[in-house]
């Protein structure tokens, strides 16, 4: 039986990024030779609009939108969501978008909307992980 595999979907070339684009990559849908890919969006499944406002997460955890608004129950929700998923079809290992406040694994924008990054995961990267879904960055796949 194939492994199923929650992986972000704008890694897989879904138009659910905050501006409305993707952020294909090849070497993530070519797992789908191998593995049951489970596309998820966690903004969306949040209850987020797409497009929406770019948002970050804060020093405090919390994720605000660039016009200043505390968007973090939305991300709390998202996390929810893909944590529900992610049981449902026994996943235990995620591919998650880089840098991103809901995917984000290690390594994040540091909230101040100028390209700088900081330590730390997006809030459905941490869920995830703290219910022991291991998850790796696009760029980590190869060890996958
Ligand atoms: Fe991609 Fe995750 Fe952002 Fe959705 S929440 S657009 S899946 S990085």
């Amino acid at each position: 039986k194939r492994e199923n595999i929650l992986v972000s979907a704008c890694l897989l070339g879904v138009n659910c990024r905050y501006d409305g684009g993707n952020g294909k990559r090849e070497e993530v849908l070519s797992l789908m030779e191998h593995y049951n890919l489970i596309p998820v969006c966690p903004e969306q499944l949040g209850g987020l609009m797409t497009p929406r406002e770019p948002a970050e997460r804060q020093r405090d955890g919390l994720v605000m939108n660039q016009q200043g608004q505390d968007v973090t129950s939305f991300f709390k929700e998202g996390a929810n969501e893909t944590l529900k998923i992610g049981k449902l079809y026994g996943c235990k290992r995620a591919i998650l978008k880089e840098r991103s406040p809901s995917c984000g694994h290690g390594v994040i924008y540091d909230g101040t909307f100028s390209g700088s990054k900081i330590e730390g995961s997006g809030m459905t990267a941490e869920l995830l992980e703290k219910h022991g879904i291991q998850v790796t960055g696009e760029s980590g796949i190869n060890v996958i």
